[in-house]
C-alpha cells in the first residue's frame, strides 16, 4: 500500500502544496491538526524502550519530531522530491546546522561570497573558530570554484539568487565541480522558493530554507528546513539536531503548512508584479541600475532562464545620490514598508548596506555590488498600480 508520502509525490506541485503530507486523526478534521504537545505517552515500559531504540514506530519527544512538524516536512519534501527533511526554528538554524553537522576541525568549506549577512557570519567567524578553513569565491566565476575546491573540501555553500544583488550561481556546473572532489553542495534556496528552482534536480545535495519568508508568506512566524538524501539527513544531520535542539515549534509548523497551501497562487502574482515593477523602474529617472534576473540586461539572464522557472519576487535598484537620497526615498514611501523581511504579502523595502549587510563593512559591500544607493524591494500582493504610484512619488520627492 502507498504511504502518505508516496501518494503526495504522484501529484503535481500545486496539489502537493495543498495535500502533501496531510494525515488525518480519527476525528476526520479538514484542516491539519495542531499537535501542541512536547511529549508522547507509551502503552507500556517495553514500548517506550523500543521507541528509544528506534525499533518501534511512533513519536518520542517534540525536540525529535512531532505529528504537525512531520506533516509540514512531508509536504515540503514531496514538493522538493527530497528523500528526507528536517525542520528548524529559523532559517539561520537550518543554515548553521547544515554546515556544523558535517564539519570537524581540519576540514575545508568553500562558499560564494555573495550571501545573506548572517550566513557570512557563520562562515567568516564561527567555522574558523572551530578550526574549519573557509574559502570564499566569486560564485559566478567557475574558475574560482575549480581553484578553491580540493580533496578535503567537505561541502560548498551558495545562495542563488543571492541577497540582495540577485547574482546567480550555475548550480549544475558547481555541483559537478563539488562532486569531483567528494564535497556536498548546499543551496540556500530562499530567494527562488521551492517552486521556482529545483536545486536537487540540478545536482545539489542539500537544500536549506528560511520558511520565515515565502513559505509562511504573511510575516507571522520564523521557521526553517533542511532537505537532502537519507544518508545525510538521517545519518549526519538528525543526531546533530536531536542533541542540540533548534526544533521548530508545532504551532509554527502548522502556520507554515497553511502557508504552503497558498504558495503557488501568491508566487504567481508576486512574480508577475515583480517583472512589471522591474520594467517600470527601468523607465524612471534617478536610478542608476535595476537588478532582476528576469530583465534581459541582467548579467546572468540566460542562466536564470535555464535554471529557474520564474525569476523571483525581489527587485533591487540603485538610487543616484548615495545613502542620503536612498534614505529620503525610503522615508517618502507611503504604502511600501521599511522592513528587512521578504517574501511577505506586504511589499517591504530595505537598505542592505545599513541593515542586513552592515556587519560586512563598506569595502566588502562595494566588492559585492552593495552600494550606498542600493535598495532591495520584496514585492507583495498589493495591486501593482498602487506600488508603481508609491515608488514614483517617493522617487520624485527624494
Ligand atoms: C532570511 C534569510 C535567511 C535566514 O532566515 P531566518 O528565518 O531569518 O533565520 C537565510 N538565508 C536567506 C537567503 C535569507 O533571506
Amino acid at each position: 500500500m502507498d504511504t502518505e508520502r508516496d501518494r503526495g509525490r504522484r501529484w503535481r506541485p500545486a496539489t502537493r502544496l495543498v495535500r502533501g503530507g496531510a494525515v488525518r486523526s480519527p476525528f476526520g478534521e479538514t484542516s491539519e491538526a495542531l499537535f501542541l504537545t512536547s511529549g508522547f505517552c507509551y502503552a507500556n515500559a517495553a514500548e517506550a524502550a523500543a521507541r528509544f531504540r528506534g525499533e518501534a514506530e511512533g513519536f518520542v519527544y517534540s525536540r525529535y519530531s512531532n505529528p504537525t512538524v512531520r506533516m509540514f516536512l512531508d509536504r515540503l519534501a514531496a514538493l522538493e522530491e527530497a528523500e528526507a527533511a528536517s525542520a528548524t526554528a529559523s532559517g539561520m538554524a537550518a543554515v548553521s546546522a547544515a554546515l556544523l553537522a558535517q564539519v570537524k576541525a581540519g576540514d575545508h568549506v568553500v562558499a560564494a561570497r555573495a550571501l545573506f549577512g548572517s550566513c557570512r557570519y557563520v562562515l567568516d567567524e564561527l567555522l574558523p573558530r572551530f578550526g574549519v578553513a573557509v574559502s570564499l569565491v566569486d560564485g559566478t566565476d567557475l574558475a574560482q570554484w575549480r581553484a578553491a575546491l580540493r580533496p578535503g573540501t567537505v561541502c560548498a555553500f551558495v545562495e542563488t539568487p543571492a541577497n540582495p544583488t540577485l547574482e546567480l550561481v550555475d548550480l549544475r556546473a558547481v555541483a559537478d565541480l563539488c562532486h569531483a572532489v567528494g564535497a556536498r553542495l548546499i543551496v540556500d534556496n530562499v530567494f527562488a522558493t521551492p517552486l521556482l528552482q529545483r536545486p536537487i534536480r540540478l545536482g545539489a545535495d542539500i537544500v536549506v530554507y528560511s520558511a520565515t519568508k515565502h513559505i509562511d508568506g504573511h510575516g507571522r512566524c520564523l521557521g526553517g528546513a533542511i532537505l537532502g538524501d537519507a544518508a545525510f539527513c538521517e545519518g549526519i544531520l538528525s543526531p546533530f539536531l536531536r542533541h542540540t535542539g533548534p526544533s521548530l515549534s508545532p504551532f509554527n509548523a502548522w502556520v507554515l503548512l497553511k502557508g504552503l497551501e497558498t504558495l503557488a497562487v501568491r508566487l504567481d502574482r508576486q512574480v508577475r508584479s515583480s517583472t512589471e515593477l522591474a520594467r517600470f523602474l527601468c523607465g524612471l529617472d534617478g536610478l542608476r541600475r535595476v537588478l532582476y534576473p528576469g530583465l534581459a540586461d541582467h548579467p546572468q539572464h540566460e542562466l536564470a532562464t535555464r535554471q529557474m522557472s520564474g525569476f523571483g519576487t525581489v527587485v533591487a535598484f540603485e538610487i543616484d545620490g548615495g545613502q542620503a537620497r536612498a534614505f529620503r526615498f525610503l522615508d517618502g514611501l507611503r504604502l511600501i514598508d521599511i522592513s528587512n523581511n521578504l517574501g511577505d504579502a506586504k511589499s517591504l523595502i530595505t537598505h542592505p548596506l545599513s541593515t542586513t549587510h552592515q556587519r560586512l563593512g563598506a569595502e566588502e559591500c562595494a566588492r559585492l555590488g552593495i552600494g550606498a544607493g542600493l535598495v532591495r524591494l520584496s514585492v507583495g500582493l498589493e495591486d501593482v498600480e498602487d506600488l508603481k504610484e508609491d515608488l514614483q512619488q517617493a522617487l520624485a520627492a527624494a
